[in-house]
């Protein structure tokens, strides 16, 4: 189907933003499905995830790989600290630095690092100011709002959008594609996402999870797949554990008569059947690991670093 003497384009996205900007949202947004979780609570977003569109620009072929990574952030502890490593992994890699903010606040400490970490790249990237949430600021306001962080990178191409409202979408996929170099590309058309199944679905369900505890459990959730098995054709079987830092947190995730995980359970199964477009039998269960934050065995097994 494609014409011997149309070149095509491809290449790589590396969306950058503090936590609870909107990346992965936007990426959702630009891909039209869901693939990377999205939560009210910052750092849903752990591991690198690739989410990629292919499409026509001008009558070539045109893929933008989009590699989402976990917040740039002050690191706390050992895993935020594995989290900037392969931030800036993501950039050696990449043709194209697509930096998102939060255009309804002005710029904090954490923005500033961002600026500064772009500003010394030595290759010279293009780089896409993704101006989101426009949809929070008063029109009247909006200029002193996003100047803040256009004066900060003069040399990118700011752009003001809303990736829940969809404002300007259509107009950053175009900046997108238009910086994509000429290529081959690098995953089949069909193919929307490099995570297997199994990993999408341990996301899901630490995203419900956050999302229904809220800040009662700060932070301290992983989820393991235990078993991830195809039932009938229709359907498959996932099992899967959520793991706590402290004792005191079970019974939290349990909730009253098992009513908490019961929920966690429907929310994440909903998210998970969506996604991957079967029915979904979804068994959970809670343990207790104490510190796995900071226990490099574990940030291993659970596929950090
Ligand atoms: P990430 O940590 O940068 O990947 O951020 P998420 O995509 O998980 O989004 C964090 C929160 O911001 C979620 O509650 C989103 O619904 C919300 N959000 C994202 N984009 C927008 C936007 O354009 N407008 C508004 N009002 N909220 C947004
Ligand atoms: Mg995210």
């Amino acid at each position: 189907m494609t014409d011997r003497n149309l070149v095509s384009k491809a290449g790589f996205v590396a969306v950058l933003g503090r936590p609870n900007v909107g990346k992965s949202t936007l990426i959702n947004a630009l891909l039209g499905q869901k693939i990377a979780a999205v939560s009210p609570r910052p750092q849903t977003t752990r591991k690198r995830q690739m989410g990629i569109l292919t499409t026509r620009h001008q009558d070539q072929i045109a893929q933008a790989v989009f590699v989402d990574t976990p917040g740039v952030h002050k690191p706390r502890h050992r895993l935020g600290e594995l989290m900037n490593d392969e931030a800036a992994e993501s950039l050696d890699e990449s043709d194209l630095i697509l930096l998102v903010v939060d255009a309804s606040v002005t710029p904090d400490e954490e923005d500033q690092l961002l600026f500064e970490m772009i500003r010394r790249i030595k290759k010279s990237l293009p780089v896409i100011l993704a101006l989101n949430k426009i949809d929070l600021v008063e029109h009247s306001h909006l200029a002193d709002f996003t100047d803040m962080y256009s004066q900060a990178l003069p040399k990118a191409k700011a752009i003001k959008i809303s990736a829940t409202r969809g404002d300007n979408l259509m107009l950053l996929l175009e900046a997108i594609l238009q910086e994509l170099p000429e290529g081959e590309p690098f995953f089949p058309e069909d193919q929307m996402t490099d995570l297997y199944e199994r990993e999408l679905a341990a996301d899901l369900i630490r995203e419900a999870a956050l999302i229904l505890l809220r800040d009662e459990v700060p932070h301290g959730i992983a989820v393991r797949i235990d078993q991830f098995n195809e039932r009938d054709e229709h359907g498959a079987y996932i099992e899967a554990t959520i793991f706590v830092e402290r004792e005191s947190h079970k019974p939290i995730v349990i909730g009253k008569e098992g009513n908490m995980l019961k929920k966690i359970g429907i929310l994440a199964r909903e998210e998970i059947e969506s996604m991957s477009g079967r029915k979904i039998y979804l068994q959970l269960r809670v343990k207790v690991r104490k510190n796995w934050r900071d226990d490099e065995r574990v940030l291993r097994f659970f596929g950090y670093g």
